[in-house]
């Protein structure tokens, strides 16, 4: 399984519990100060972790169309709705791969 930036930010919380419990030894009350913030901060990265989440949806339902130099279906950057000549709607953007401008017909799944 990939590792997601999530999963280095949850190890570095659980080093520095561990390191809570040798901090609560000598002086409790501190320790008890640092657990809650800690817990806030937990709830903070947790937070900001479900919007990266939800934009890497977004990233991920970008739209495929045929390259005409990759001569392959390939994802398409910077997609934007637009209107043809005959009124038919059309998605324009660049190739993902080679950086080509790529033409779709249809709106884009925005
Ligand atoms: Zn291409």
């Amino acid at each position: 399984m990939e590792e997601t930036p999530y999963d280095q930010i949850d190890e570095l919380f659980a080093k520095i519990r561990l390191l809570l419990l040798k901090v609560r030894q000598i002086d409790p009350t501190t320790a008890e100060d640092m657990r809650s913030l800690l817990a806030q901060l937990e709830d903070y990265v947790e937070s900001q972790f479900i919007e990266y989440l939800k934009l890497e949806n977004q990233e991920s339902k970008k739209m495929q169309a045929y390259c005409m130099k990759c001569r392959a279906k390939s994802e398409m950057k910077n997609a934007k709705s637009m209107t043809m000549k005959n009124g038919r709607p059309a998605t324009q953007g660049i190739c993902s791969v080679c950086g080509t401008r790529m033409f779709r017909m249809g709106k884009s799944k925005k």
